[in-house]
């Protein structure tokens, strides 16, 4: 009973020292929340395998993909904690002014539209849109696609190709939403980036890719500030700079290209 008395008084001392300096020092206290590093928070939009998805085990908590990891090794080189803000894809450069993003990085392709208003990091990764067509499908051709029944993604650089080409098509919020419609023979191609379009085509039968290098330039994938946040933008080129020297982002590419990212097909973001 002393002994527990004794313990009761240590407690409330020690409680009272604690509160004492947590009322003491607000500025230390808010700031000392588990950490006293600066933090960086990623916007993304995990529905984009092999570059952002969710897996029961990602690299940065729930978040798993190339651009993930990327993320990660860019807060660890700048001594940064690291978050993911994982929004819809047209919500991400917005995220940016209402500061609900430092950076955005979700296989973000640079192009003049959004340069005027964003500031991009030199780019870690070249792709171009292909096409996801059924295995019987006579499409070979961009121009093909006329008059057939075409999805894209909503505000992905592919949706603009098609709008370029003059074809009608309907939008989808995600990447699996147009792909099932194209299972469902709902629709006949889906026009999307390559490494999704080669994870896609990979977890679902009777899908082939088909390239038309003639009609879809290459397209170069950045990180986006905040246009003047020119101090961050400089971490960020010099940790992509060494990523990229240095093979690790090769790797990455490699590795998860080739890694069984099947948790997306069901692994809603909401
Ligand atoms: N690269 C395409 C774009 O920038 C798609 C990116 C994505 O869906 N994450 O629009």
């Amino acid at each position: 009973m002393k002994k527990f008395k004794k313990m009761l008084a240590l407690g409330l001392a020690l409680a009272m020292g604690l509160s004492l300096v947590a009322c003491g020092d607000k500025k230390e206290e808010s700031k000392d929340e588990g950490s006293s590093k600066d933090k960086i928070v990623f916007g993304t939009n995990a529905e984009f395998p092999p570059f952002e998805y969710v897996a029961a085990n990602g690299v940065i908590g729930e978040y798993d993909g190339i651009d993930m990891a990327i993320a990660k090794k860019i807060a660890e080189d700048n001594n940064m904690d690291v978050e993911i803000n994982n929004m819809e894809f047209d919500s991400l450069l917005l995220a940016l002014d209402n500061g609900q993003a430092d950076a955005v990085i979700a296989g973000m392709t640079v192009t003049d539209e959004r340069k005027e208003s964003y500031d991009f990091s030199i780019p870690y990764y070249t792709a171009t849109q292909v096409m996801i067509v059924k295995e019987d499908s006579d499409i070979q051709k961009a121009s093909d696609m006329d008059g057939t029944r075409i999805v894209v993604i909503q505000g992905y650089t592919g949706e603009t190709c098609v709008k370029e080409m003059g074809y009608k098509y309907e939008a989808f919020k995600k990447g699996t939403e147009a792909v099932l419609e194209l299972v469902n023979g709902k629709c006949d191609v889906v026009v999307i980036d390559s490494a999704t379009a080669e994870k896609f085509v990979g977890d679902n039968k009777g899908l082939k890719i088909v390239e038309d290098k003639d009609a879809f330039a290459a397209e170069e994938y950045a990180i986006a500030v905040k246009k003047g946040n020119t101090e961050l933008l400089n971490k960020i080129n010099a940790s992509v700079q060494k990523l990229l020297d240095d093979g690790t982002i090769a790797n990455l590419s490699a590795e998860y290209l080739d890694k069984d990212t099947d948790d997306t097909a069901t692994g809603d973001a909401e």
